[in-house]
């Protein structure tokens, strides 16, 4: 998934005629003031955070000002925050405009009808997610015609608007489906879409590119996202690894018993750190490269889940002893096996004779590896 920043959303939207207001980007905050100064931004202006979690409206992260001083101190101020755990590294400055109402536009694949799907609601400004389903307007879009006027007319209806406004509104939305469709997005969101006199103004910018699509974009291929450097690395080696707050790391294949192994650690007390999912590989070098990544990630524990199906038990089984071996002294944990399927005994076997604890029933070795974490905790 590759999540714009509001500022790279907008400079998308531009591309493709979304009126947007006045804006420059900052990362200090004499930078910040030596825009308006320069009148780059004109006053009163907007500063907002460049994060990518959502509600920085309403958690501090977007403020105003009048003055010079004032852009400098809110910009100072944003910059030190974490804001959702994102440090703040990057400011949008953007002319204020004086809003009449704030609406809501995206456009977005449902997958249940297989189509792309535009939803409206008059209740901007607010993340959508609170707003009251009877309030929500949603419109397949066939892909083939794209955007129809009659698409285009009940949405400004849903709105509210007429005339005018109603015009401003079908090239908006024109514009936002070219986005949608020649950007390959998953998501392209406005909210809020301004009402500013007659005008409409796209005041924040939503842009998720799908993945499978990333071949056709290699100008996104630079873009800043939420992986850690670790995962980073996984992803460069196919591997699937996710690094979350806990001490206890977690082999298991196939996402379900991933996410089955999470819950049954997390039931009985345990804090699942990192987890790795080895799908239908039991190739001993992936796994010994997915172990090493592992062990990078310095786990108080790991505990290992793995179901023998196609994969073999006992070529998992080699795979990790000869990981084992390979990781230096210092980051050294106590493993937990549970290894079920086909080969079970042979791979228990080479487990037990490199020093792994192996039991067979799931909870009895969940609990074996919670407590193995504590200990070490
Ligand atoms: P979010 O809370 O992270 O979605 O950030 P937004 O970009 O949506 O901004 C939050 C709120 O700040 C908006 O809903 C507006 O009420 C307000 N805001 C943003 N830009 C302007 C502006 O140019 N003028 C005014 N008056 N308010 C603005
Ligand atoms: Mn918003």
């Amino acid at each position: 998934m590759v999540k714009l920043a509001e500022w790279q959303g907008k400079v998308v939207f531009r591309k493709y005629g979304v009126p947007l207001p006045r804006g420059e980007v900052a990362r200090t905050p004499a930078e910040a003031e030596a825009l308006v100064r320069g009148g780059k931004v004109p006053l009163p202006c907007v500063i907002k955070a460049q994060v990518l979690a959502g509600g920085r409206g309403k958690g501090g992260a977007v403020r105003f000002a009048n003055t010079p001083e004032e852009v400098r101190d809110a910009a100072a101020a944003i910059l030190g925050l974490e804001f959702k755990g994102e440090k703040v590294r990057e400011l949008l400055l953007e002319e204020k405009l004086p809003i009449a109402r704030e609406l809501y536009v995206s456009m977005t694949l449902d997958r249940a009808q297989r189509l792309p799907i535009l939803i409206t609601s008059a209740q901007g400004g607010v993340e959508i997610e609170s707003v009251p389903d009877a309030q929500i307007d949603r419109q397949p879009v066939d892909p083939f015609p794209g955007l129809t006027g009659y698409e285009k007319r009940r949405a400004a209806k849903v709105l509210g608007l007429s005339g005018g406004p109603a015009r401003s509104l079908g090239q908006v939305l024109d514009a936002l489906w070219k986005t949608f469709q020649q950007e390959d997005a998953e998501l392209v969101e406005i909210n809020p879409l301004a009402v500013v006199g007659d005008a409409l103004v796209a005041l924040d910018a939503k842009v998720i590119i799908e993945d499978d699509a990333a071949f056709r974009h290699p100008e996104y291929a630079e873009v800043r996202d939420d992986r850690t450097e670790l995962e980073e690395i996984a992803r460069e080696k196919e591997i699937a690894f996710v690094q979350l707050d806990g001490n206890i790391g977690v082999i298991a294949n196939g996402a379900g018993l991933t996410m089955a192994t999470l819950d049954v650690l997390k039931e009985l007390g345990g804090a699942p750190g990192v987890f790795l999912d080895l799908g239908g590989t039991d190739d001993p070098k992936k796994v010994t490269e997915a172990f090493l990544l592992m062990a990078r990630a310095r786990p108080s524990a790991v505990f290992l889940n793995i179901f023998g199906g196609i994969t073999r038990c006992d070529t998992v089984a080699k795979g990790l002893v000869e990981a084992m071996q390979q990781v230096p002294a210092a980051e050294r944990f106590p493993l937990v096996a549970r290894i079920r399927g086909n080969n079970e005994a042979e791979g228990i076997a080479l487990l037990r004779s490199a020093g792994v604890t192996a039991i067979s029933d799931l909870r009895a070795s969940a609990q074996a590896a919670v407590d193995a974490a504590r200990g070490r905790a």
